[in-house]
């Protein structure tokens, strides 16, 4: 057996999406309890036993929350919705590129916590997987390579 391992964590967070051009309910405005399992792969360091501290990548899955946490993400065709820039501000609304659904969702999560590793010189671990549960029982999974 090499000292490959792959260590993974999870945070949680609340957020409400519509998906405008959906043929069912999620067409209204609706929110989830998401929850989102990073994994990363690594050596085992042979000094400290482990590949990254738990905290650290605890950390990285901050910035995920942060980004989404008690949020709403609607599609930036939702013109018809007449939403200033106060008005996004001040209801937490964040106006998105892509349509706010947990599969283009965990795309940006994989670059959110890609860009954390570089900005962080984390260069002795590597992406793995990054899974978005929409609901405790659907999810979504991005593996390396998937990225593109
Ligand atoms: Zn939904």
């Amino acid at each position: 057996m090499n000292n490959h391992r792959t260590i993974t964590s999870e945070i949680s967070f609340e957020m409400a999406h519509r998906l405008p051009d959906h043929g069912g309910a999620c067409k209204r405005l609706h929110g989830h309890s998401y929850r989102c399992l990073v994994t990363l792969q690594g050596s085992v360091d042979p000094e400290t036993g482990i590949v990254l501290d738990f905290s650290i990548l605890k950390g990285l899955l901050r910035t995920v929350a942060t980004q989404f946490d008690h949020k709403t993400l609607l599609h930036e065709s939702e013109t018809d919705l007449d939403l200033d820039e106060e008005t996004c501000v001040k209801l937490g609304i964040d106006l998105v590129d892509y349509i706010p659904t947990a599969e283009n969702m965990v795309q940006r999560i994989w670059w959110l916590i890609e860009g954390q590793l570089g900005r962080l010189s984390l260069l002795n671990v590597t992406l793995k997987q990054v899974r978005l549960y929409e609901t405790a029982t659907n999810y979504v999974d991005c593996f390396a390579g998937d990225d593109r």
